[in-house]
């Protein structure tokens, strides 16, 4: 058996994996638009909002997209705070569609700076929106929203839109409590989902921006989302396997109870740093900041971690993910978001322990 480790696509459970071969329906009849109903509720749960909630077939960036393009305009001046690369994937979205981009970037495993955040915003008041990643998953750091929240929305009153791609349902994450504008995540991620849904949220200050907002958008026009939303229909196709998936699976998290669910996360994500400490390895990011859905291991000197990777592949069947950019062969990730078992992250562990001689580091 595959033990697939990292930050997306996930392992999904069995009885979700089921539902994928429910037989199609009329996305235009009743039975959709009741089921279109139910996940939406249970969705509203899980980002603990009131706001309206939309379901897109596309991978994540297709959410990043509809933030930008449905709430900004061309010319716009917009700021971009980075931990990452995606982080910086966000603000070339935006710069893409033709919004004036001001980019805030902290070193690569460290979090936003909030006073920072603070003096740039002061300093350019001509500014309207913030983007911020919550969870920037190629570093394994977990950025702290809500005085994020508080700078962006109580001090300036600006447009906050929020990359929750690897945290919504995985992380601590409250759209209303913290006033998010617009919150977009994907399937894969922290669901328990195969990939090919993602969903965003709009804040009624989010719905004014997208008044005045110029950018062009058709495939992901959320006023068109929101106009067949009021009859039970998506305004196109949907992927309807995934979203039978999806309304099983927000059954089983609903159930569980969504802060039980950031609860087992937290567990798993300490169970993960300690034992990679324990083999002599070192977390990348600084434990006030590390991710609960993805561990960032740090190679000593001289160790390529894709070597490593290439032997606990092939001997152990564990699958990690390496890293991008400047960071590439000097790190790898573990994914534990989803649901994970502790014995998948006892037998991941053991890999690694296995495949560090391979590499020329003792145990
Ligand atoms: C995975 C991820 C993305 C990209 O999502 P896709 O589904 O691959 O388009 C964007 N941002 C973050 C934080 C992610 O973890």
């Amino acid at each position: 058996m595959v033990n697939l480790r990292i930050p997306g696509p996930i392992p999904v459970p069995d009885d979700i994996l089921d539902k994928m071969s429910t037989q199609m329906m009329n996305h235009r009849g009743p039975k959709f638009k009741e089921m279109l109903y139910r996940i939406t509720d249970g969705l509203k749960q899980v980002f603990h909002t009131e706001n309206d909630i939309f379901v897109l077939t596309s991978s994540g960036t297709g959410a990043m997209e509809a933030a930008v393009a449905n709430t900004l305009s061309p010319g716009e001046k917009v700021l971009c705070a980075s931990i990452g690369s995606f982080g910086d994937r966000f603000g070339k979205i935006a710069s893409v569609f033709g919004a004036d981009v001001t980019r805030l970037n902290f070193p690569q495993g460290t979090a936003v700076v909030v006073d920072e955040l603070r003096r740039v915003l002061d300093a350019n008041p001509e500014i309207t929106s913030v983007l911020v990643t919550h969870n920037e998953t190629n570093t394994g750091v977990t950025n702290d929203l809500e005085p994020i929240a508080r700078v962006v929305k109580g001090e300036f009153d600006k447009l906050l839109l929020v990359d929750g791609i690897s945290s919504v349902c995985s992380l601590p994450l409250k759209t209303d409590e913290w006033d998010l504008d617009v919150v977009a995540t994907a399937s894969q991620k922290g669901w328990m989902l195969p990939p090919g849904l993602a969903f965003i949220s709009m804040s009624e200050r989010a719905w004014a921006a997208n008044e005045k907002s110029t950018m062009p958008r058709f495939y992901f026009n959320l006023s068109e989302y929101k106009r067949y939303f009021d009859m039970g229909q998506p305004p196109w196709t949907p992927n309807l396997s995934a979203m039978y998936a999806l309304d099983y699976a927000l059954t089983k998290i609903v159930a569980e109870g969504v802060e039980n669910v950031w609860k087992r996360h937290a567990d798993i994500a300490q169970m993960t740093r300690d034992g990679i400490r324990a083999l002599g390895l070192e977390v990348f990011p600084d434990d006030s900041v590390a991710s609960n859905t993805v561990t960032a291991v740090k190679m000593p000197e001289g160790v390529d971690a894709d070597e490593l990777r290439k032997h606990v592949l092939q001997d152990h069947n564990v699958v990690l993910a390496g890293a991008y950019g400047e960071l590439t062969g000097k790190m790898f990730r573990i994914g534990h978001l989803g649901y994970v078992s502790t014995e998948e992250i006892e037998q991941m562990l053991d890999a690694i322990k296995a495949s560090l001689p391979k590499v020329g580091i003792g145990v």
